[in-house]
Formats: C-alpha cells, sequence, structure tokens
C-alpha cells in the first residue's frame, strides 16, 4: 500500500492507546473528553425527533442542501444571537458534522503544504492532526491562566504572517483556561491591523459554573470595525446537548465559507438531516436554557469536588488553576518531595491505582511540557472523584522499582 506523503508526519495520538486501557474493572476515568451520557436530555431528544418526522418527513429523511437545513441554521443563528453575536444571518452559517468538521475544512480550505499556522500551546489535540495532514507548520503561543500571551502572539503575527491563528478562548481544552475581556479586545485589534484570519473554535463556552464568560470573539467583533472579516467561529452542540448528533456549525467570511462549503460538498454532500431536523426541533421547543442550566450546575459540583480533592490530596505535588467551566482542571506535576514529575510516567501508575488521565505532553504542537496533565471531572460523581484523587496521590508518591 502507497499512502500519500501527506500522512508521513501525523500519527494516530498516544491517547487513543490509553483509552485502550481504560476498560479494566473498577477504573476511574478522568481521561475522556465528553460529556456525561447520563445528562442528556433524552426525554427532550426523543420528543424533538418524533417532532422532526411529523413536521418535515421528508426533508428530515432526504438528501438535503450541503449549507444545512434551514429550520437548523434559522434556530442556530438565534442561538448565537442570545448568547450576543447578533448580526448572523442563517445564511452566514453552514451546519457542520460536528465542529471537528469545521475545523477539517477550515484546513483544508486554507492550508497549503508549509504554509503556517499559529495554535495555543497546549490546544485541542486533533486539531494539531489536522492542520499538520494538511502541511501545516505548527507555531504555538503559550496559554496562561488568562489565555494565550497576546504580546507574544502579535510578534509571532508579525514574524510568521501566518494563514491563520486558531484559539479556543474559552474554556480551552485541555487547558480550561479562559482569555480576559482585554485580550480578546486587542486579538481582534490584531486581527484587523494585521489582516490575519483568526479561527474561533468555542464548544464549551455554554458551560459556565458561576458567571458567563466573557463574550465570543465573535459577539465581541461587533464592536471592532473590520474584525468580522478576519473571523471564523466554530460552533458545535455536542457538549451541551449530544455529541452523537454531530451536529456542529461554521461562520465565516462569504468566501471562506463558500469554499468551504464546496470542500463538504465532495466530503460528506451534508450533515445527517435527521439530526439536523431533530436539532432544530430541540432548540425551537425552547429546552435548550433548562438543559444548560441543569448541567452546568453538576459539572460545577464536580469541579468544585475535583479541586477541594486535589488540594487535600496533593498539596503542594501539583499546581492547576480552578476552572470556571467546561469539562478539565489543567494540572502541572511539581515533583515536590520526591513526587512524580512526569504526566506519561504519573500515567501508568495511576491505571496500577484504579485511575487514569490524559498526558499533557501530546496537547503541545512543540515543546511539550511534560509535567502536564489534564483531569476531567465531567463523567464521574463526587465521591468517585474524591476516590479518584486519592488513587492519584498514591500514584504521585509511587517510587519507580
Ligand atoms: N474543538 C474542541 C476544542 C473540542 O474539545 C472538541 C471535542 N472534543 C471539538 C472541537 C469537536 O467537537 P464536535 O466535533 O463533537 O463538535
Amino acid at each position: 500500500m502507497r499512502l500519500a506523503t501527506r500522512l508521513d508526519h501525523v500519527e494516530t495520538s498516544a491517547i487513543r492507546e490509553l483509552f485502550k486501557l481504560l476498560g479494566k474493572p473498577g477504573i476511574i476515568s478522568f481521561a475522556g473528553g465528553f460529556p456525561d451520557a447520563a445528562l442528556f436530555d433524552v426525554d427532550g431528544i426523543r420528543e424533538a425527533t418524533q417532532a422532526a418526522l411529523s413536521a418535515h418527513p421528508g426533508a428530515a429523511l432526504q438528501y438535503g442542501a450541503t449549507e444545512g437545513f434551514d429550520p437548523l441554521r434559522e434556530q442556530l443563528a438565534a442561538y448565537m444571537a442570545a448568547k450576543g453575536a447578533t448580526g448572523v444571518a442563517p445564511t452566514d452559517l453552514i451546519v457542520t458534522t460536528g465542529s471537528q468538521q469545521a475545523l477539517d475544512l477550515i484546513g483544508k480550505t486554507l492550508i497549503s503544504p508549509g504554509d503556517k499556522v499559529i495554535v495555543e500551546a497546549p490546544t485541542f489535540l486533533a486539531s494539531i492532526q489536522c492542520f499538520k495532514l494538511y502541511g501545516a507548520e505548527l507555531i504555538t503561543v503559550p496559554v496562561d491562566g488568562q489565555g494565550a500571551d497576546v504580546d507574544l502572539l502579535e510578534r509571532l503575527i508579525e514574524a510568521h504572517r501566518p494563514k491563520f491563528v486558531y484559539l479556543i478562548p474559552t474554556f480551552g481544552n485541555p487547558s480550561g483556561a479562559t482569555m480576559s475581556l482585554k485580550r480578546r479586545r486587542r486579538v481582534l485589534e490584531l486581527a484587523v491591523r494585521t489582516r490575519t484570519l483568526v479561527v474561533e473554535d468555542d464548544p464549551y463556552g455554554d458551560l459556565y459554573f458561576d458567571a458567563p464568560p466573557p463574550p465570543s470573539l465573535l459577539a465581541l467583533s461587533n464592536e471592532v470595525p473590520g474584525a468580522r472579516d478576519c473571523l471564523a467561529h466554530c460552533g458545535s452542540l455536542s457538549k451541551v446537548l449530544a455529541p452523537g448528533l454531530r451536529v456542529g456549525w461554521l461562520i465565516a467570511p462569504p468566501l471562506l465559507l463558500a469554499k468551504a462549503t464546496m470542500c463538504k460538498q465532495f466530503s460528506d454532500a451534508h450533515t445527517s438531516t435527521f439530526a439536523q431536523a431533530t436539532a432544530a426541533q430541540y432548540l425551537a421547543a425552547g429546552r435548550m436554557p433548562a438543559t444548560l442550566a441543569r448541567v452546568r450546575a453538576i459539572y460545577a459540583q464536580r469541579a468544585a469536588a475535583m479541586v477541594q480533592a486535589l488540594r487535600q490530596e496533593l498539596g503542594d505535588a501539583i499546581t492547576f488553576v480552578a476552572p470556571r467551566g467546561g469539562l478539565f482542571v489543567w494540572a502541572r506535576l511539581t515533583g515536590a518531595n520526591g513526587g512524580c514529575a512526569d504526566g506519561a510516567l504519573l500515567a501508568q501508575r495511576a491505571i496500577e491505582q484504579g485511575v487514569a488521565f490524559v498526558p499533557g505532553a501530546p496537547f503541545y504542537a512543540a515543546n511539550p511540557d511534560r509535567a502536564t496533565l489534564r483531569l476531567s471531572f465531567a463523567t464521574v460523581d463526587e465521591e468517585r472523584i474524591r476516590e479518584g484523587v486519592r488513587r492519584l496521590a498514591v500514584a504521585t508518591q509511587m517510587r519507580a522499582n
């Protein structure tokens, strides 16, 4: 088999290998990156499915337009407007098969081999892999508690003239970090001044705990003249409703949206009309606010339980910023008191103790910080979170034989 050369520099992720071990009985997993299936609004989705079949029996089961099912595009434009992103017409967005496909279409339409793309360090692993597949050279900008370092971003844009900058400004995966309002404004101004496209990936923004995060770059772009022309936005129902629906969307300037639509046509023709009609009915039924309120409250409790347990059980063996939303605690091992300071090694020892998490190194496109870890609290109840963290503390202090 002679594979395409574009595959030469892309490997299946180390994380997938780790997932094979999760079947071990009794294991407590902080490894997943998904929402809790027990929280899915099954009744609401069942009703929406029936309503979709009653309202659009033909269209919901027929081939559809590549751009998406119009009633869903209308609902999504309204959903975005309710979050401050006013002025997005239904025709300014296309429905994609998860936001993952939106990212793939961005890569496909924009990246030629050797092009530079700036990504956060750390960032979403699948985006690293996808942009690399199209031959991008990835340049990294570090993330701190306030999001990406915008001073450095400015210098990197000027030095490298990237095709685009990819950011997860709100409750990032894996960093959990949220970019401050001040930095958001600066990113938009920078994009306009340097004529650089910024891609905002925002699957987690609705999952805040106490207070809403600052407005998305998309919402804020209304206040910065010219910014809308330099911005693409990827949204998703995966983390807030159900990933199995595979409903995401892409909002982008007209030329990019048209070319992405063309590429989508060659790839999956359109996102499942049945899933789209169901999602449209769900949103139209007005169930989303209550669903969001419920999942936010539960994730907030689980995050608090994990933060407290980590402080209590691991003390100065790790550092982290308590998340204010999303699904993850991003932590760094300090090696204090002779504890383990390597995320990958700790992941192996942790599995032996009956707890799983994902080491942080694969989330770096370059220069990995091997002391980092990503812990998801989303799918584990509070009692099990406390037990899992106890096991993690034991694993941290285990000596190599
Ligand atoms: N972006 C980020 C940052 C993610 O974490 C994920 C899912 N893990 C996605 C995009 C893709 O989500 P989906 O395709 O299910 O919308």
